[in-house]
């Protein structure tokens, strides 16, 4: 019978979600359910320097909000736990001193002093560490040890021979042996390095696939080397390529904040609906069969598959991102869209009295991001000043003159109007450019610019009319009557 697919995120709790790191836990979660398998959630936080107040709960607000539910976690439990490295500390020491009997290991009480030496030291031509405490006799690593000194222990690289392994992705990797640094791998504080770490979890989880960012690809031959000495069962490897940014000159170079935000969290400040960020990010380094891009989560379960990932760098492209975001705005439903925007709507609108919703309902069918909404519509709380030019377009064959006398008429029509309402602004303005015989666009373009004094407006004429009110709109429409005399 085939094993159950197990998939694990292991964040370290640095404080803030990564587009990268969302990126793995979402692929972790697709192939772990797309076999209708487990995705486990792991806290590496053997790095207690790194330690940040606050980023647990990050990294569970985050994966609950990207709707990336996971089965086993520090938060929830499971047979496998504690989650968090930091509660498992004995038990790699255990496995560290099993590696020092078989040989696969061994203490290293070189000073602080003499490794940093090393580095400036002429001759060293490994680049690492000189494996000096290698060959230690027994005697003397059970004085040093009887004597209190500091020590780490280290992992015994083969000297010669290479070591290859299959990544799904990359495919077949080889290193010579000889390139690989005796790494540590427990600290002198007693932590074990996230290098060390990681294999004995992951073998302890009976994770099954192990999915992470290429940068580890290359120590992955030295996890191998821990199995092996162990004598456990190598997992399946899926390494996920680069995330880059596209820089002004049209290079790219690896995502970073001088490309804008990459964290989940800024994202979702800057005014991006969790879905369509999950949806873009599926797309780098992932494409499925055939044209379609929009996916939900419960769709891109049944459509993922590890064949289709691309070891070549994926270019993070925010106006794509944009065009995601559209999308799944215009897919929201009219309460859900009103939830999400108000706030930036009110922001918007000062302490003016408008209709929210019908605010929201000409904004939800153009916006791309929530955070554009204040600056689209602050020309309703106040007019801003304008060029009578703006009067002038080609397309609804308005000029200065014919612009004032729709605007005379259109005002004279509209203080009668008693019906301040949609349908009545709608059918007494066409009912007017019937009159006067012109074209609706020749009636609409002069009405839109008075009461907006902007060429671009969320909503037409007939909305912003209905928006401002009777009084407001009016007054406007004098100004722009004034403006043309
Ligand atoms: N703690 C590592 C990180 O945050 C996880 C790497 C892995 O998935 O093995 O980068």
């Amino acid at each position: 019978m085939e094993k159950k697919v197990r998939t694990r995120f292991a964040p370290s709790p640095t404080g803030f979600m990564h587009i990268g790191n969302l990126r793995t836990a979402l692929f972790e979660y697709l192939i772990a359910k797309s076999g209708g398998g487990d995705f486990v959630l792991r806290i590496e936080d053997t790095d207690q320097n790194r330690y940040v107040e606050g980023a647990e709960e990050l990294i569970y607000k985050s994966l609950k909000i990207a709707g990336l539910k996971h089965d086993e976690g520090p938060d929830i439990g499971g047979k496998f736990g504690p989650y968090v490295q930091s509660l498992r500390r004995e038990r790699y020491m255990e496995y560290a001193k099993e590696l020092i009997d078989k040989g696969k290991a061994y203490y290293c009480f070189c000073s602080k002093e003499r490794l940093e030496s090393l580095k400036t030291e002429n001759g060293n031509e490994f680049g690492g560490y000189d494996r000096h405490c290698r060959n230690l006799k027994n005697e003397e690593v059970k004085k040093n040890l009887s004597q209190g000194l500091p020590f780490v222990i280290r992992q015994k690289m083969p000297l010669g021979g290479v070591t290859t392994f299959e990544d799904e992705v990359f495919g077949e990797v080889t290193v010579e042996n000889k390139e690989l640094e005796d790494q540590i791998l427990v600290k002198a504080d007693g932590y074990p390095t996230y290098n060390f770490a990681n294999v004995i979890d992951d073998h302890e989880m009976q994770i099954t696939d192990i999915v992470r960012g290429c940068e580890y690809l290359s120590s992955t031959p030295k996890y191998n080397l821990l199995y092996e000495a162990f004598g456990w069962e190598i997992p399946r490897y899926i390494h996920l390529p680069l995330i880059m940014g596209k820089n002004p000159d049209g290079t790219v170079s690896k995502l970073s904040k001088r490309h804008g935000a990459v964290s989940f969290e800024d994202l979702l400040n800057d005014g991006y609906l969790p879905e369509a960020v999950i949806n873009y990010i599926v797309l780098l380094g992932w494409c499925p069969e055939g044209n379609r891009e929009l996916f939900s989560l419960e769709e891109l379960v049944k459509e993922f598959s590890i064949k289709r990932i691309s070891k070549s760098p994926a270019v993070f492209d925010y106006d794509k991102l944009d065009w995601f975001n559209g999308e799944y705005i215009r897919k929201e439903s009219t309460q859900d869209f009103i939830k999400h925007a108000e706030n930036y709507i009110r922001q918007g609108i000062g302490d003016k009295n408008f209709d929210i919703k019908k605010i929201a309902s000409v904004l939800q069918q153009r916006l791309v991001k929530f955070t554009q909404i204040p600056d689209m519509i602050s020309f309703l709380p106040d007019l801003p000043e304008y060029d009578k030019d703006l009067f002038i377009n080609k397309k609804s064959k308005t000029n200065l003159e014919n612009s004032l006398s729709v605007l005379k008429e259109a005002k004279t029509a509209l203080e009668n109007l008693d019906k301040w309402d949609f349908e009545s602004i709608h059918d007494l303005i066409l009912g007017l450019a019937k009159k006067m015989g012109v074209k609706n666009g020749t009636m609409m373009w002069p009405v839109r610019i008075a009461v907006s004094g902007q060429q671009t407006t969320p909503g037409g004429a007939i909305e912003i009319l209905d928006i401002l009110g009777k009084d407001e709109s009016i007054k406007r429409i004098s100004y722009a009557i004034e403006k043309l005399s």
